[in-house]
């Protein structure tokens, strides 16, 4: 897609370190380092994000994820990894071509904090939604 700068390395016209290339799938190195050897994993379809993918398309994609993650890891010594997609502006997505972050981590004050509010759970209204949800699962 036009102006879509993963697009634009998948073609070649923008550098990346690569690390993984397939058919499908390409691997290179995020320019921000959030920690050593923090890797995207993108498509060669262009899709804005996992919301908009195809099963099928889904599947090829993380279907490489283990692989390419075991060899992050190896080569980087981590001690574990995050494995992240942020879908749309709110989610902080920044750049619109599916991509799944894999974060390496090596200790607690690496660069990265994920924190999750936990609210108290309210089992009437989670049987609920869940019910509500399962109705939209098509
Ligand atoms: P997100 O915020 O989830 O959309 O992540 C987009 C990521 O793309 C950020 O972590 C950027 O550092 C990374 N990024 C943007 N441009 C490039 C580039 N030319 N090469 C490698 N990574 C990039
Ligand atoms: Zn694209």
């Amino acid at each position: 897609m036009e102006n879509c700068i993963f697009c634009q390395i998948i073609a070649g016209e923008i550098p990346s370190s690569k690390i993984y290339e397939d058919d499908q799938v390409l691997a290179f190195l995020d320019i921000s380092q959030t920690t050593k050897g923090h890797t995207l994993v993108v498509p060669k379809t262009h899709a804005r994000n996992t919301l908009e993918m195809t099963e099928e398309a889904a599947s090829q994609l993380f279907s490489r994820i283990p692989k390419i993650a075991r060899a992050v890891q190896s080569a980087t010594q981590a001690k574990g990894m995050n494995i992240i997609a942020n879908n749309e502006e709110i989610a902080g997505q920044t750049v619109f071509h599916t991509h799944i972050h894999l974060v390496p981590r090596f200790d607690e004050n690496d660069g990265i904090a994920i924190h999750y509010t936990t609210h108290e759970p309210d089992f009437t209204a989670l049987a609920e939604l869940a019910k509500t949800i399962s109705k939209e699962v098509i």
